[in-house]
């Protein structure tokens, strides 16, 4: 494979604490080799200068089996495995060409993005680099416990666990099914008919064998936690990640920041259901997106004060939050207060470290080169990441996979 130089107007490294004005980025055999000043012999040059290059971005919270439509709970329990699976690969796409090289799925019916994961990685199918933890461990009557009282359902985005044994069961069944990690509800939530976000569901005991399990099996594990019990709970339990992290608070905020455990606080989530007023939303949703906004906000600018490690997630996938449009979380994150350059961060370097991803994240030499190439400076504005027509260049493994450039690349 040919050695290329992208010639850019600067590159944001994913790492570094500032961009590199005019750095050009050296890619061989699909990974990076580094960030020089100028083309060096044996390069052939791409000029990208209008561009700012950055690391593929990644998303640490996304739903594929779902599309962003109002009546998700229909379109998760009506259609199979099979139809989830092929409706999930062609939403891949639209991350990819959002400039989304890696993506963590956040809980699917059955093994349809485990498949979609697969396949990707195979490369049968376009799409970013997945993880993918199975389905959602719940508790009887739990978040993701969608089934109506009574139904038993063949498939289903959650998987009931109830008690040490029957939590240790799902996760090993997980594992088996091909999970990468492991995802479970600590509290209740928006979405569900049942639950109330700002109840712990898993007692405490339960959380700690579930978490101890998938620790053993080498699995990292997230936890859906809004209330501030819950999500305590799963931190005391060795939890790697809090997911939503809605009813943070200091004391909250303080156990995350001394384990280094990782916030992924979805703000896209609840911006998107009170687009349009939630218009279609079950009254249920609407009342619980209403009564969680401003906590959500509250929270999160707590843990960026304290300094808990945050990672870009967006929830995409449910009502209103459709796939491609998952930069929309680098701009709430920055409306909010953090600087362009820590969002960036929050979807490259901290998220691969979130993933347990070592070698993609950053342009740092030896990485795999997954890179988004974008007209404009997103330290000037984080907006242009959410403008599809300035995406000029999204390269996997060094091989321009979408993007407006993409007929330049030498071959
Ligand atoms: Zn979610």
């Amino acid at each position: 494979m040919a050695k290329v130089a992208l010639v850019s107007g600067s590159v944001i490294d994913g790492v570094g604490l500032e961009s590199i004005r005019g750095g050009v980025l050296l890619i061989e055999d699909g990974r990076i080799v580094r960030v020089a000043r100028r083309v060096p012999r044996g390069y052939m040059k791409v000029d990208v200068r209008d561009c700012t290059v950055l690391p593929g971005l990644i998303d640490a919270h996304v739903h594929l089996c779902l599309g962003g439509e109002v009546n998700f709970e229909t379109a998760l329990l009506r259609d199979p495995p099979e139809l989830i699976a092929l409706r999930a690969a062609a939403r891949a796409q639209e991350l990819l060409r959002a400039g989304y090289t890696t993506v963590r799925d956040m809980g699917a019916p059955a093994r349809a993005v485990i498949a979609l994961r697969d396949a990707v990685a195979a490369g049968l199918l376009p799409g970013p680099r997945i993880l993918a933890p199975g389905r959602v461990v719940t508790a009887t009557g739990g978040h993701a416990d969608f089934a109506p009282e009574g139904v038993v359902h063949r498939w289903g985005l959650g998987l009931v666990a109830d008690g040490p044994d029957g939590v240790r069961r799902a996760v090993r069944a997980e594992i088996k099914a091909g999970a990468d990690f492991i995802k479970f509800c600590a509290t209740g939530g928006v979405l569900d008919p049942q639950s109330e976000p700002g109840l712990q569901e898993f007692s405490e005991e339960e959380m700690g064998v579930l978490i101890s399990e998938a620790h053993r099996m080498g699995r990292k594990v997230a936890a859906h936690a809004q209330g501030e019990g819950g999500i305590k709970a799963a931190i005391r339990a060795g939890v790697d990640t809090i997911e939503h992290g809605i009813f943070l608070d200091e004391a909250a905020a303080e156990m995350m920041r001394e384990r280094g455990v990782y916030l992924v606080p979805t703000l896209s989530a609840s911006h998107n259901l009170l687009r349009e007023e939630g218009k279609g939303l079950p009254p249920h949703v609407l009342r619980k997106a209403r009564e969680v906004r401003e906590a959500h906000l509250e929270g999160f600018s707590l843990a960026l004060r304290m300094g808990v490690p945050i990672v870009a997630g967006t929830d995409s996938g449910i009502p209103f939050c459709p796939h491609g449009d998952n930069a929309l979380e680098l701009a709430l994150m920055v409306k909010q207060g953090m600087s362009p350059l820590e969002a960036i961060k929050a979807a490259t370097s901290r998220a691969a470290a979130t993933l347990g991803l070592d070698d993609v994240g950053s342009l740092e030499p030896g990485n795999i080169a997954d890179v988004a190439v974008v007209r404009g400076d997103p330290l000037d504005d984080i907006g242009v990441l959410r403008d599809r027509a300035r995406i000029a260049l999204v390269l996997q493994e060094g091989k321009p996979v979408a993007g407006s450039e993409r007929e330049r690349w030498p071959e």
